[in-house]
């Protein structure tokens, strides 16, 4: 797709402008696929995937496996319609979705950050990397940080099983939202107990 296209579709759609042109175009194509404005891809009919072969797998070459495709021409007046859906509010939805689950992705990624950047865990790892002994006081607040961070673990899977389900038609959003909203309590509660605690063993080390 060449840039002044993908420009003034990244305009009607609101896309964020900081964006790169990979970015933007993967913005884009899900933005217009979600206002049924793509074509469904001609080689695959849809599936995404192809007979083998051997640089793309099965994956679909015409699609890369994304299972639509962009009208053969984009005209002012296919950007004028991605506009006026855009400002009529139908891509809102989709916006709250993508938002929701980028907030859950953070928060697993803020779990793992705490743990594994917890001098704790440093010091753990640095430990058996050596292959010497672990004392048993470090020992056991290792072992406490993986206690606390298990129910959020499971939760994460057990989203994971219903965010697949959802896009199986298998779920119901309201389903998918309560799970991304208890996954999130439980994020906040986990996150507090890994940080108190952290600054428990720096304080008992400083003593
Ligand atoms: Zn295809």
């Amino acid at each position: 797709m060449d840039v002044k296209a993908l420009e003034s579709l990244c305009v009607a759609l609101n896309v964020k402008h900081n964006l790169n042109y990979a970015e933007k175009l993967t913005a884009v194509m899900n933005r217009l696929r979600y206002l049924n404005l793509l074509d469904v891809c001609s080689r695959c009919s849809g599936t995404g995937s192809y007979s083998y072969n051997s640089i793309n797998g099965t994956v679909c070459f015409q699609c890369k496996g994304f299972k639509f495709t962009f009208p053969k021409t984009i005209n002012q007046e296919y950007v004028n319609t991605a506009s006026e859906l855009t400002n009529r509010g139908r891509l809102i939805p989709y916006l709250e979705e993508v938002k929701k689950r980028s907030t859950i992705n953070k928060a697993r990624k803020s779990i793992d950050n705490l743990i594994w950047n917890s001098n704790i865990s440093q010091e753990y790892v640095a430990i058996i990397n050596q292959k010497a002994n672990v004392d048993s006081e470090l020992y056991a607040y290792r072992q406490k940080l993986t206690d606390i961070s298990k129910p959020f673990y499971d939760k994460q899977h057990e989203y994971d099983v219903i965010e697949s389900r959802y896009k199986l038609g298998k779920a119901s959003k309201e389903e998918l939202d309560d799970a991304a909203n208890d996954l999130y309590d439980l994020y906040v509660s986990v996150r507090d107990e890994i940080k108190a605690v952290c600054n428990n063993y720096e304080k008992e080390k400083s003593l």
